[in-house]
């Protein structure tokens, strides 16, 4: 059982969760996820490690709520304890000095790049963010982003902050403006996918963290299989972070929507539950 030690809502449907962990924090690197589960009978949600500290015995957690087990989740409060709070899963950042990084940030996706883009920025690279959201109320950690960056952009899809539009226009200018070593690029699927379509005639290396559907997140079940360069990897145990130009978009996408109509099925009986 891990403590809830605060719970915010940071922008409408996202949410901050600071986790009593202190065995998690003590080895929790970036890049790497945890399993975290609401009760008894929820699901396994995975999601990223956004923060640690490991004087305190703290993880932070920022999620979306999308679902019945995101709900539950937002549904908790300061003091409630999560059933299960597992990890680190999964492999972390590879972190060394690079040169020029980008670091690209869809909506929530902006929770797991900032301690890979702080951790990259403590090894000395030039540390480029592009974040993005699809209007000013969406965006969350704009500062904590920004003091862990030689340059930080903001786009949002409505124009109501920043710069009008989505995150590959900017990428775009700044792979023609300088040589940039390796993009990162965690967000929506189809953000991630159209990434790695902008600096693929660039040939820079692209970073993508993969959110396929995971169910035991040990390398058992293969539900969270992916083709990577003709090859299926778990995203479990062979990432989450994996080499963007040679994931095959189509399979992850179709893959994602497998269990629409039990997870609607799903939703409406917990809101039910909920009226109740
Ligand atoms: C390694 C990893 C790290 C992740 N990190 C984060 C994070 O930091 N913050 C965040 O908000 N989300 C993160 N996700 C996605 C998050 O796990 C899902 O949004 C969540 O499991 C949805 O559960 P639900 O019951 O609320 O929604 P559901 O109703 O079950 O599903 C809604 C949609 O979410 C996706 N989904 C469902 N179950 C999973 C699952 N087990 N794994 C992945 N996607 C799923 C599907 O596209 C589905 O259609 C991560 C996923 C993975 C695999």
């Amino acid at each position: 059982m891990s403590k809830i030690l605060s719970m915010k809502e940071l922008v409408p449907t996202i949410y901050e969760a600071v986790v009593e962990a202190p065995e998690i924090a003590r080895k929790a690197k970036a890049g790497e996820f945890l399993v975290v589960m609401p009760d008894e009978k929820g699901e396994r949600v995975p999601l990223t490690i956004a923060d640690f500290d490991r004087e305190k015995g703290t993880i932070t957690i920022v999620f979306m709520t999308i679902g019945t087990s995101t709900y539950k989740l937002a549904a908790m409060k300061a003091g409630d304890s999560y059933y299960a709070f597992v990890g680190p899963l999964g492999h972390a950042s590879e972190i060394k000095n690079y040169g020029t990084v980008v670091m690209v940030a869809g909506g929530v996706g902006t929770a797991p790049i900032y301690p890979i883009a702080r951790e990259l920025k403590k090894a000395g690279n030039k540390v480029i963010s592009i974040q993005g959201a699809r209007t000013k109320e969406l965006l969350f950690w704009e500062d904590k982003l920004a003091g862990v960056s030689d340059e930080h952009i903001i786009t949002t899809d409505d124009g109501t902050f920043g710069r009008k539009g989505l995150v590959t226009e900017p990428l775009k200018e700044i792979c023609e403006r300088e040589k940039v070593a390796v993009v990162y690029a965690i967000g929506p699927i189809p953000m991630m996918k159209f990434c790695t379509f902008t600096t693929k005639p660039f040939g820079v290396k692209t970073i993508v963290s993969l959110n396929s559907i995971m169910i035991d997140a040990t390398g058992m079940c293969g539900g969270c299989r992916v083709n990577v360069g003709n090859e299926t990897k778990f995203t479990c145990i062979d990432g989450p972070e994996f080499d963007g130009h040679q994931v095959d978009w189509n399979l992850l996408t179709s893959r994602q929507k497998i269990y629409l109509a039990e997870e609607k099925c799903s939703l409406e009986k917990y809101v039910e539950e909920a009226k109740k």
